[in-house]
């Protein structure tokens, strides 16, 4: 099967730090990746580099055998790769409609221009219909900053996905959801990706949706790639079990507040 992503020996290093070290990765259409690893592993480097935040030091990307390596992080998402943070990145002041309007806008090159009532026409159809897919109609009318934090994170998600990618990353997706909300709302984002036929990476720390709903484990220590296999293998793995999941207990979650995201614009 031909690779729809592929990193090539890619290196990174911040002066001193090596945040990635000989990094090779294949990923092909539909693989849902998880990519585990301790605070500071590398991930967020890793995901910064496919979405053109990060220019690798050295090595390669290709996304459809085409070489993105180092280009413009807009350009890249015109070609099909987009990202999600794990703080959900809305407009806080405007309601959950018009956000997917403008996410719409945005996607179709009218920005603002879909919220003037003359240029609306399809779109707002296109809205309800992610609306329905993301089980948020009831929240279609309030503003988002009053929203509980589940359904702003499938706001986010949602927004991600109007430019119809064809790879999606997802920074922790259940990063601040509750345990009890936790597994409900990734079935709500996990079936609607697997209905777009979206190939997906997220980054996550919590084993137990790890388990759930990835078909491929990728782990980082230091920089570098410890094990890339099937969650059932990934996850017994003794380096995984000493570098990653530690002596926590299943579900463990860390909760990065400042997460790596900012961090990768300094
Ligand atoms: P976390 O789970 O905490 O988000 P991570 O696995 O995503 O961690 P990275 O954020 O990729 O890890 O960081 C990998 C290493 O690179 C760390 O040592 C980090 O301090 C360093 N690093 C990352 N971004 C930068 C930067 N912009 N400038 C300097 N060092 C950086």
């Amino acid at each position: 099967m031909t690779a729809i992503l592929e990193a090539r020996e890619i290196n990174k290093t911040f002066g001193a730090v090596t945040a990635a070290k000989d990094i090779n990765i294949s990923v092909v259409e539909h693989e849902i990746v998880g990519i585990i690893g301790a605070n500071g592993a590398g991930k967020t480097t890793f995901v910064n580099m496919v979405t053109g935040w990060l220019r690798p030091s050295t090595g390669q990307i290709l996304f459809e055998g085409r070489d993105i390596t180092g280009m413009a992080p807009r350009r890249i998402t015109r070609l099909g790769i987009c990202r999600s943070f794990q703080v959900a990145q809305v407009f806080m002041t405007m309601t959950v409609f018009d956000n997917l309007m403008i996410a719409l806008g945005i996607a179709e090159s009218r920005g603002l221009l879909a919220l003037l009532p003359l240029r609306r026409g399809d779109l707002e159809a296109r809205a309800d219909a992610i609306l329905q897919r993301y089980q948020i109609v009831e929240y279609r009318d309030q503003v988002s900053s009053t929203l509980p934090q589940g359904v702003r994170k499938l706001l986010d998600i949602a927004m991600a996905m109007v430019a119809r990618p064809r790879i999606l990353l997802l920074d922790e997706p259940t990063s601040g959801i509750s345990v009890e909300e936790k597994f409900g709302l990734m079935d709500i984002v996990m079936g609607a990706l697997k209905d777009e036929g979206v190939t997906v990476l997220f980054v996550e720390h919590d084993m137990e949706i790890v388990e759930r709903y990835v078909s491929r484990v990728i782990a980082f220590y230091q920089g570098e790639i410890i094990c890339d296999a099937a969650p059932a293998e990934a996850l017994v793995d003794p380096k995984v079990k000493e570098f990653v999941i530690g002596g926590e207990p299943q579900g463990w979650s860390t909760h990065d507040t400042a997460g790596a995201g900012e961090r990768a614009d300094a």
